[in-house]
């Protein structure tokens, strides 16, 4: 028999993943052109040329018994340099390669900081609507998840809330901004007071308690809004990045951790993610693509496309009459399913080859998330079908 955890995490499994296959079963009936599937994040916008050109250039010129070895479990030092170069002339920070520890895309990265960090009954805090996996990934290290509820006004964090939920046990607290499923980006003026509060819980306490800043959606930020980069406003901030949605690469698994000087047990909290990148079995990050980013750190995906996406669904949703705020980043929009019940409307929508995900997934029942990663001709034939679904349920 499987283990009693196992047993309830096939359970819960992800809601998603089921969206898409029922995505390839309806395909196979009704054709791919015809169904409409916004289930999963997977990018529909080609890698950038110079990922393809790294590839090439690193298989046929370097040393291939160098380049698939085993290496340190943090990583390929000159790619952690790198790394560590690219965000400091970015974001005006003096990251080494000390800081600096390649994951297997930011899953990897994620589990490897809370293996890292917790013991059991840690109490780690989400902001709803927040990334289903996070369950997961918490339940791995026997912490407990502490949900923060939606403030569906701006889906900005509810910070009184956060507040109150503090507790001597709180090691963490996971941000993702660009957030999914809401595309909201957490503005600075949010940071500086989740990080006044952090300080004075801290205090209060007599702990560390750390904000890791899970960032697959950095680089996808429309209209020039800023995306603050954390460690300058809260010393125990821990980043874990992602290549999956910034290169679209989600296949290759390629990510990083940064874990700043600055950070409470710094050294110790470095020394033991390393261990833990080994003992969980990833050993290290994949070598080919981790020199293939280090080449393509300032190669970008067309994120336009993504925009033109997010205009058109946006501006169309909301004449139709559905209520949702305009995404400021990431690939995602989060609607008021019209029938209030995120579950029913999602199979309503089924019903027009419309494939979705319930709000309920990311904490926040009565929502339904649209991942529009899709060709902007699959958003363009939806339409009617979105239109209709409202219509339906506004004649009941
Ligand atoms: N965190 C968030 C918020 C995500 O949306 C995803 C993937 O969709 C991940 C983490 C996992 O990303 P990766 O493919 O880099 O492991």
């Amino acid at each position: 028999m499987i283990s009693k955890q196992m047993q309830a995490q096939v359970q819960n499994s992800s809601v998603i993943r089921a969206m898409f296959e029922e995505g390839k079963r309806l395909s196979a009936i009704y054709g791919k052109e015809n169904v409409y599937d916004f289930s999963l994040g997977n990018p529909s916008v080609e890698p950038p040329s110079e990922v393809k050109t790294a590839i090439l250039d690193i298989i046929n010129n370097e040393d291939p018994a160098a380049i698939h070895a085993y290496m340190n479990n943090s990583g390929y030092e000159t790619v952690r340099d790198a790394v560590a170069e690219s965000i400091n002339a970015k974001y005006n920070t003096q990251f080494s390669r000390n800081n600096i520890i390649m994951t297997v895309g930011a899953a990897g990265g994620l589990n490897v900081i809370l293996k890292t960090l917790l013991d059991p009954e840690d109490e780690v805090i989400v902001f709803a609507p927040f990334f289903g996996e996070y369950r997961n990934y918490v339940s791995n290290y026997y912490g407990n998840l502490v949900v923060i509820p939606a403030d569906t006004a701006d889906f900005q964090p509810n910070l009184e809330a956060f507040r109150e939920k503090i507790t001597a046990k709180t090691k963490a607290v996971i941000v993702n901004s660009p957030n999914n499923p809401t595309g909201v980006i957490y503005s600075a003026a949010t940071i500086i007071k989740m990080a006044d509060i952090l300080r004075q819980k801290q205090k209060e306490f007599g702990s560390n308690i750390y904000i890791i800043s899970d960032e697959p959606y950095r680089e996808l930020a429309y209209d020039n809004i800023e995306v603050p980069y954390l460690t300058k406003y809260y010393d125990n901030t821990i980043i874990g990045y992602s290549f999956s949605k910034s290169l679209s690469l989600p296949g290759e698994r390629i990510g990083y951790l940064v874990i700043p000087d600055q950070a409470a047990d710094a050294e110790i909290i470095i020394a033991a993610a390393n261990i833990a990148t080994r003992i969980l079995g990833f050993v290290n990050a994949p070598s080919l693509i981790q020199l293939v980013i280090a080449r393509c750190l300032q190669a970008k995906v067309d994120v336009e496309a993504y925009n033109r996406n997010r205009e058109l669904l946006y501006n169309s949703l909301r004449d139709f009459g559905y209520d949702c705020i305009k995404p400021e980043g990431a690939f995602y929009l989060f609607v008021k399913a019209p029938n209030n019940d995120d579950v029913a409307f999602c199979n309503l929508a089924k019903q027009k080859n419309i494939l979705i995900v319930p709000g309920s997934s990311f904490g926040c029942a009565g929502y339904v998330r649209i991942a529009y990663c899709v060709p902007y001709n699959t958003i363009e034939k939806s339409l009617p079908g979105f239109k209709a679904l409202i219509d339906e349920i506004q004649l009941k």
